[in-house]
């Protein structure tokens, strides 16, 4: 039998909601994606495509290229199923769809002309397995952009500027670092993370790190630690005063039986 492979983004579910894990990566559950996992999807299309290109012919894909990419995989991400958070409900579905468009296609733009002339990837896309012993789950990821032992980097939308040390506490670069240790020998100089920050003027923050071999044991006790939830079957949900329990932040919110549903009361009306 396979073995369960543990990506770190189980990872980080599996530590803020027991139940969302089980009913996502236990049971298969899927929920269609929110407009912004639809956009992300879309520009690492778009990026991915640019950057295989200056792998393969040594230069990167002509702007307009990278921008069709970038909108005809958000349409098509789009045809799959998207659910409309709050600001874009209040647009309407065809607005909704433009406007992340556009901020797609804007998006790819900027890595494409800020990001990826200073990047010199030998990966994209590379993913990866890790056996680690005596579990019975195997640690598994895609590193978005490798340039050899240099560096290893994740491309991340978002509407917000990042804090500071979101490099330094990302759990999901030291499990990128940690493979590369473990396929290509040593660990990268540098983990560094690509932000395409969808403000009114799109802008690029990038945020450099380093692992060394003394960051991987709290990572892997928190691996083991997972591998014996999974192994017991036993998941907690999240508190109900977590800010993600909610319609809002979890697909499963309107069928899971832990959830808490706000009801409404009449007050005051009587005469
Ligand atoms: S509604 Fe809350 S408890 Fe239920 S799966 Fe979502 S986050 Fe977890």
């Amino acid at each position: 039998m396979p073995k369960f492979q543990l990506h770190v983004s189980g990872l980080n579910m599996l530590s803020k909601c027991g139940i969302q894990f089980e009913r996502r990566y236990i049971n298969g559950e899927k929920v269609p994606p929110g407009v912004s996992l639809v956009m992300g999807t879309a520009v690492h299309k778009a990026v991915a495509a640019d950057l295989t290109e200056k792998i393969t012919a040594g230069k990167l894909l002509p702007s307009e290229q990278v921008q069709d990419i970038a909108r005809d995989a958000l349409a098509a991400e789009w045809q799959k199923g998207v659910v409309l958070e709050e600001d874009y409900a209040a647009l309407g579905e065809k607005k909704a769809e433009a406007v992340a468009v556009d901020t797609a296609v804007s998006l790819a733009e900027l890595h494409h002309e800020e990001a990826a002339p200073g990047l010199q990837p030998t990966h994209v896309e590379r993913p990866w397995v890790l056996d680690i012993e005596g579990l019975p789950v195997q640690l598994a990821g895609t590193i978005d952009v490798q340039e050899g032992l240099r560096s290893i980097r994740d491309t991340k939308t978002s509407k917000k500027s990042p804090a500071a040390d979101v490099a330094d506490t990302s759990l999901q670069l030291t499990t990128y670092c940690l493979a590369v240790r473990q396929h290509d020998g040593a660990v990268p100089e540098k983990a560094g993370l690509d932000f395409l920050v969808h403000t009114k003027v799109p802008k690029l923050v990038q945020i450099e790190s380093r692992r060394t071999d003394a960051d991987f044991p709290h990572m892997l006790e928190r691996v083991y630690q997972a591998s014996r939830m999974i192994e017991a079957g036993l998941f907690m949900p999240a508190s109900l005063d977590d800010w993600y329990c909610s319609p809002r932040w979890c697909g499963f919110h309107p069928t899971c039986k832990y959830a808490r549903r706000l009801v409404s009361v009449a007050v005051g009306s009587e005469k």
